[in-house]
């Protein structure tokens, strides 16, 4: 008799699929809509109001594609750096870059010279579009491989001193009817954000027109209960657009849907509550610690944030009486989470943001996208799972990643070959359709939402003379959610310190990075395999295990 067929547990949206025009390349598709709101705000600068409209935003894309091309040379398939906060410069480049076919690599401005020269090296970049504020710890390694330098602030004159410096202008007075004709396919790769998805260093996640096209749509087209951007909205910007989550999720969905985008630069909670009053931004998306700064605020009180109509939060978990707090601040507002991973473009499982929604359940992050299937599998067995029983989340379709960049190895680890992405993180659904995240089984840590690749501190630690073998974990923290913190075996008859260690990382990485405790052990617990038992570690400090 033939092989009993196992029974599989996939879980889809409730609504039919939409028709997603994914064979669009990723800003034609943003601005298909264009001629419906040609005339209405676009990217606000939530610092000097500066505003500009859908045309010039439309206008000044097709200036730089024409810039980038014939002024610095660019050719379709080029990596484009971006060392940017978050500003009009940045979104108007992603365009740009994406009109000319290029792929546009971001990075955290804050980096280290060090952390932005191995990403420029890992991608091949050929241009970094940055701030004078970054330029002498770019100019570091960018001589020596002969990297472009665009600098989006300080005035033509003074830039051009620096002869591989040129000013933003040189893009923006491009004439637009120079822009190339480029033709691009869905599968070509447009974003290239940097994460350590389940384990190692951190990588480039290869995001195509087609993958960031299909989670857009997925959040704003159609008749959407996940629907949280619509014209009349005012969306707020103030997560940083290096991530993928503010690039596609907030700005990119808002201009596919003619939102007005206020983009924040900093993050300062007084400055912030302004600014949702001035602005009367109606959609706010934020990670849980923006959220804990909003409900302590003594100030919160002192602004009208009636105006805000949904309010949702993500990329880290975030406790129910936070929950229950922002719902006492914002009780006219839907509340909710979501839940993604830049590997699915990012946003899978969100809350629902129809009329008579009441946000999700406390503690949950939504439901399934549609155009999506999640399963929940067996750690040991590899099995998919019913309800209600907790195991790895694994999405497939056509948002997911098309892979690591020159790391075959580590994309068949994270993608299987019936297409599943493995997203390292442990849930369940549950009667409803929702999705509760209960633990995570991949080595990341996560600071304030920011990812932290333990393999990455590891490597560094190891590399000093005086350390044999290191071990880098999560450690709880209220404010921050997750910090670092280093198991440290010393060298034989090295007596290195605590803030030896602690300087010699703070020097080389950005500063969520830090190691916050050095515990120095005998041996590193290892499986026969040689992977660290970092669980066991974890374990040892919230037994309280382990001294300093
Ligand atoms: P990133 O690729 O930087 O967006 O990080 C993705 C990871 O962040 C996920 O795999 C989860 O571990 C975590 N994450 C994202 N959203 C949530 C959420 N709502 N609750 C808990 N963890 C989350």
């Amino acid at each position: 008799s033939p092989p009993q067929q196992e029974e599989e547990f996939i879980f889809r949206s409730k609504l039919p699929d939409i028709q997603i025009p994914t064979h669009l390349p990723l800003h034609s598709y943003c601005f298909q809509n264009l001629s419906q709101f040609h005339n209405r705000p676009c990217l606000i600068n939530g610092d000097t109001g500066e505003t500009l409209t859908y045309s010039d935003v439309h206008l000044t894309v097709r200036k730089i594609a024409a810039g980038l091309n014939s002024t610095l040379g660019i050719n379709q398939g080029d990596v484009i750096m971006l060392v940017l906060r978050n500003s009009h410069q940045f979104a108007l480049t992603f365009l740009g870059a994406s009109y000319r076919g290029a792929v546009v690599t971001t990075a955290n401005p804050f980096y280290t010279s060090s952390e932005l020269a191995k990403q420029a090296t890992a991608t091949k970049t050929k241009l970094i579009v940055t701030q004078s504020a970054y330029i002498n710890k770019i100019n570091e390694f960018a001589k020596i491989n002969k990297i472009k330098i665009v600098c989006t602030d300080s005035s033509p004159a003074s830039s051009s001193d620096e002869e591989s410096v040129v000013h933003f202008s040189v893009l923006t007075n491009a004439d637009e009817k120079d822009a190339p004709e480029v033709k691009i396919s869905p599968n070509d790769v447009v974003a290239l954000p940097f994460s350590s998805g389940t384990s190692g260093l951190p990588k480039g996640v290869m995001l195509t027109h087609e993958n960031l096209v299909t989670t857009i749509a997925q959040l704003v087209d159609g008749e959407n209960p996940h629907q949280y951007t619509k014209y009349e909205d005012v969306l707020l910007c103030v997560l940083p657009m290096f991530h993928i989550y503010a690039l596609n999720s907030i700005l990119l969905s808002g201009i596919r849907s003619g939102a007005a985008v206020l983009i924040v630069e900093k993050f300062e909670i007084t400055t912030l509550l302004e600014l949702i009053d001035k602005y009367k931004v109606t959609v706010v998306s934020f990670v849980p610690p923006i959220v804990l700064a909003l409900v302590k605020s003594g100030e919160s009180n002192r602004y009208d944030l009636s105006c805000i109509r949904a309010m949702i939060t993500g990329a880290a978990p975030m406790g129910v009486e936070l929950e229950q707090a922002v719902k006492d601040r914002l009780p006219q507002a839907i509340l909710g989470q979501g839940y993604g991973m830049t590997e699915a473009g990012p946003l899978s499982i969100s809350m629902s943001f129809a009329k008579e929604a009441m946000g999700t359940k406390p503690g949950a992050c939504g439901t399934v996208v549609r155009n999506a299937e999640m399963k929940i599998v067996d750690t040991e067995t590899g099995h998919s799972l019913p309800r209600n029983k907790p195991g790895e989340i694994c999405i497939r379709g056509t948002k997911v990643m098309k892979g690591y960049l020159n790391d075959p190895e580590a994309t068949k680890r994270t993608i299987d070959k019936d297409g599943w992405l493995h997203t390292g993180d442990i849930g369940l659904i549950d009667d409803d359709d929702e999705l509760f995240i209960v633990d995570r089984l991949k080595e990341l840590i996560k600071y304030k939402g920011y990812q932290v690749a333990p393999a990455e501190l590891e490597a560094l630690l190891i590399s000093h003379p005086n350390i044999s073998d290191a071990a880098v974990v999560p450690l709880k923290d209220e404010a921050a959610g997750e910090v670092p913190v280093a198991f440290v075996v010393r060298s034989n008859g090295s007596k290195i310190t605590e803030d030896e260690i602690k300087q010699y990382i703070s020097k080389q990485v950005v500063f969520y990075k830090r190691i916050n405790i050095v515990f120095f052990v005998d041996t590193i617990p290892k499986a026969a395999s040689g992977k660290i038992l970092r669980k066991e570690l974890t374990a040892r400090l919230n037994e309280g295990l382990v001294v300093a």
